[in-house]
């Protein structure tokens, strides 16, 4: 307890978490507002659900055997009678069907579109770009099993990608079967996987047995070449998802989105059932995945539904996209710094800088001498800066500075938020 009192002790960030500040702050908005007009063309509409939620969400949702529930949880008992387990949500999915089913959402006309924004929180170890709270754009479509909405939401992610200025990623794409097909792809492996587990690290050789399907997701290195010779899933695939897989890589096809089928991606989480997906991109080394997702046709049934809700979803990691976008110059956050020239100038600028800002442009208004104003102007990044004094007002006439090439403009006070806008588009 005394360490809490100690007033010499300084407070930092808690490890793996980090605070976010200005000018990132800027790239952070451009992705989400980018992510939400094209949600919006998508007809996606937000769900907000709480950061907390029960354990047994997860332990259920997510899979009691996955890496995230076993050992990533920040799980803690409540302070009510029943001394209730909660955790900060690892991720989100879960928490949006369970949010499907307690509000009947079911009920609501058409398939269900949702995305959020949002923080997630993993205890994972300690690495750059990995955060042990990280944010994820994501969405889900339920209430379809058609490979038409497949198709659809990975063309979304596209767009998505593109829209927040990413390039040369990589779209690959799998099916990892259903309820009908994939135990016996699973038995299959299982067999095989008896004589190779014990040259296996020591998750694997766990698995092999309790969940052969992790071992496909096995990072280690020296099982890279053994998991290679593995049986692949898409060979194993019955009628209907095989029909299913044809179908989604056809409507790609018919929109130009280039990918590659993958066999090995069959992702960490239990509900996953045929199609799955992933974005992977260059510039982030090996750690390189940019989104993932899939189908989850029985997720709803395993949390309590008694409808069938079959769907479709995926996530963003936020923080590894802007990482990849950040290296662009953000915009200027100010659009224009007023310089007064003493206190009756200083009056009258305020009115004017009210005036800018309720049209929409970012105003700063100097205090001190003007040249060092001016240098604060560059500082800062103005994009362009207005000399206010007495002669100026009682003329009506302002010198408007283009700071990027130096020009300099004689503007009336009416003309300059129209100047501004001009050059600002
Ligand atoms: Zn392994
Ligand atoms: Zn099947």
């Amino acid at each position: 307890m005394l360490a809490w009192n100690s007033p010499n002790t300084l407070i930092k960030a808690v490890k793996g978490t980090r605070d976010l500040l200005p000018p990132s702050t800027e790239v952070w908005n451009h992705v989400e507002a980018a992510a939400r007009r094209i949600f919006r063309a998508y007809h996606y509409q937000e769900i907000r659900t709480p950061i907390l939620e029960e354990t047994q969400l997860f332990a259920r949702g997510v899979g009691e055997e996955t890496d995230i529930v076993t050992k990533e949880m920040y799980t803690f008992t409540d302070r009510d009678k029943e001394a209730t387990s909660l955790t900060l949500r690892p991720e989100n999915t879960a928490s949006v069907i369970r949010a499907y089913i307690e509000h009947r959402l079911d009920q609501r006309p058409g398939v269900q579109k949702l995305y959020y924004i949002g923080p997630m929180f993993r205890r994972e170890r300690a690495q750059k770009g990995r955060y042990r709270q990280f944010y994820q754009i994501g969405a889900e479509a339920i209430g379809s099993e058609s490979p038409a909405v497949d198709a659809e939401v990975i063309e979304m992610v596209v767009e998505i990608l593109k829209g927040v200025g990413l390039s040369g990623f990589q779209l690959l794409i799998n099916s990892v079967g259903d309820a009908n097909c994939r135990p016996q792809y699973v038995e299959r492996l299982r067999q095989e996987l008896k004589s190779v587990a014990p040259q296996m690290c020591g998750d694997c050789q766990r698995r092999a047995d309790t969940n052969p399907l992790r071992v496909l997701d096995c990072k280690v290195e020296a099982d890279q070449p053994i998991i290679e010779k593995l049986p692949h899933i898409t060979d194993c695939l019955c009628d209907a998802c095989r029909t299913h897989f044809d179908a989604v890589k056809r409507y790609l096809d018919d929109r130009g989105i280039s990918y590659e089928v993958r066999p090995r991606l069959v992702r960490g989480l239990d509900y996953y059932m045929r199609t799955t997906f992933e974005v992977v991109h260059g510039s982030l080394g090996a750690q390189n995945s940019v989104l993932g997702g899939g189908r989850y046709d029985g997720l709803a049934e395993s949390l309590g539904s008694k409808v069938h809700s079959p769907g479709i979803g995926f996530s963003i990691g936020e923080d590894r996209l802007v990482m990849s976008v950040e290296g662009d110059q953000p915009p200027s956050a100010l659009d224009l710094f007023i310089a007064p020239l003493g206190d009756a100038a200083l009056r009258h600028a305020a009115v004017m800088a009210r005036d800018y800002r309720r049209a929409g442009l970012s105003v700063e208004i100097a205090e001190g001498k003007l040249k060092r104003s001016m240098e604060l102007a560059n500082k800062l990044g103005a994009r362009f800066t207005l000399i206010v004094g007495d002669n100026e007002i009682a003329a009506g006439r302002y010198a408007l500075k283009n700071m990027a090439s130096g020009e300099q403009k004689e503007v009336t006070r009416d003309e300059i938020a129209a100047v501004l806008a001009a050059t600002l588009s």
